[in-house]
């Protein structure tokens, strides 16, 4: 292990958590010198990590912010750092993704994205050619005829060109380079200099895994990578594309006309409510079963009250059922799902088996009443069951909002009228919306 003697952005006699002679260490004290001659506000860097040996390095580095992810995320984390520092912020943050092979395999579409996006982020891939800290295992990134605890013959499959699929995704910064090269500070202070997505591809070794099972030496990197038909130095340093800030700064601002100011609910109606009233919606796709939620949420919205709506249906979106849980409340919901419903509306068998397939029997208390077509039959006994002609005087496509418009007649739940209104801004005049016998029942 190795002591930091001198170090800005690190952590005061911060020790290398590395094996001996590992690549990382070389590559995070090359990165606090890049750091140092930028002469960059500690405060205006993020370093963003995730799974892998590389990814002990945010305990290294407590001057400077840090964010560690999960494995092969780190990028898209870092996509968002920058995006939200850029566009809300200070705008002057540098984010730093420190990656390994592995991990850069993992997420290898974020870093396409953030190169398509020309985020200001600088992606860091410390590419020793496995996993290092799960064992020594293949990645995408292992040269072939490179062995490693899961290719003990060679590695059967080249390696993939991590700067050329970034020089395909677009990146303006683009460096190949070895640990040891006497220039890699040099280069990634450049990197983190470049204002938009910049990737180094540092190559280095594993001495735990890597040379242990391959006769090579940091020497013979180069060498190795040319043979693998991968060009090795500086690739690309073109400034030609907006960063993405930038783009999306002029973007929104030739827009602006074009944005819909928010919709403000203004509670105009009234509610008698003391407690939660919890409501289960559930009929087949494609028959509004949602909207009338949204619609009944609304027009508790308009009557004062807190709203949580939680939607359910299956991959398929427009087939099967649709199935919606809804709280309105007087006070705070602070959980979205319905515990104990005090109404269950069913307005179709696509909705009936979705209630019984969810177990919703067992959400309900001796209160819950039922509201359910004609068409539907429920064995269960000692429940409280309204069985309505809702599909046939209102339609399959209105049934759900018969249902609801129902209980909104019959119980004091909140002001029906808030209801009518938004059926009437939708449908037209509130008595044509469904057939008259409807209105009678
Ligand atoms: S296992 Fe390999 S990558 Fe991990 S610290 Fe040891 S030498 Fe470095």
């Amino acid at each position: 292990m190795n002591t930091i003697e001198q170090c800005s952005y690190m952590t005061h006699g911060a020790v290398m958590p590395f094996c001996k002679g590992c690549g990382h260490s070389n590559i995070l004290k090359k990165l606090n010198d890049a750091l140092g001659l930028l002469q960059i506000d500690p405060h205006d860097v993020c370093l963003v990590t995730d799974i892998g040996c590389i990814g002990l390095a945010d305990a290294l580095f407590d001057k400077v912010h840090t964010v560690h992810t999960t494995h092969g995320r780190s990028t898209g984390f870092a996509t968002g750092i920058a995006v939200a520092d850029k566009v809300l912020a200070s705008g002057k943050l540098k984010t730093i993704v420190l990656i390994g092979d592995g991990g850069s395999m993992i997420g290898l579409l974020h870093i396409v994205n953030a190169a398509l996006m020309n985020v200001d982020v600088t992606v860091i891939v410390a590419n020793n050619f496995l996993f290092g800290m799960t064992g020594g295992q293949t990645s995408s990134l292992t040269p072939e005829h490179f062995n490693t605890i899961t290719s003990p013959f060679g590695s059967m499959n080249p390696s993939l060109d991590i700067c050329s699929i970034a020089d395909a995704s677009k990146a303006g910064f683009i460096a190949r380079k070895t640990a040891t090269d006497k220039d890699l500070t040099e280069t990634i202070s450049n990197a983190i200099a470049f204002n938009g997505f910049s990737i180094v591809e540092v190559l280095e070794l594993c001495t735990e895994h890597g040379t242990k099972r391959n006769d090579i030496k940091g020497n013979m990197l180069v060498k190795m990578a040319e043979e693998e038909g991968h060009t090795v130095g500086q690739i690309k340093n073109s400034d030609s594309r907006a960063e993405f800030s930038k783009k999306y700064h002029t973007d929104v601002h030739a827009h602006k006309g074009e944005i819909k100011a928010l919709k403000y609910i203004n509670p105009a109606y009234e509610h008698t409510l003391k407690f939660p009233k919890e409501i289960i919606i559930s009929g087949s796709a494609g028959e509004r079963v949602q909207s009338t939620a949204a619609m009944f949420a609304e027009a508790a919205l308009m009557c004062g009250l807190e709203v949580t709506q939680k939607n359910d249906n299956p991959v398929t979106q427009g087939s099967g059922f649709s199935l919606s849980e809804v709280i309105i409340s007087p006070g705070e919901i602070n959980f979205t799902g319905v515990s104990s419903a005090d109404f269950v509306v069913a307005v179709s068998e696509n909705g009936l088996k979705e209630i019984k397939a969810q177990d919703i029997f067992n959400r309900i208390n001796e209160k819950t009443i039922f509201i359910i077509d004609e068409s539907l039959n429920i064995e269960k006994k000692g429940l409280n069951i309204i069985t309505l002609p809702l599909r046939r005087l209102c339609g399959g496509d209105k049934a759900a909002i018969g249902a609801v418009d129902y209980i909104l007649m019959h119980y004091d739940i909140l002001d029906h009228n808030a209801f009518k209104l938004l059926l009437e801004k939708r449908f037209g005049t509130y008595d044509k919306i469904f057939k008259e016998e409807f209105y009678k029942l």
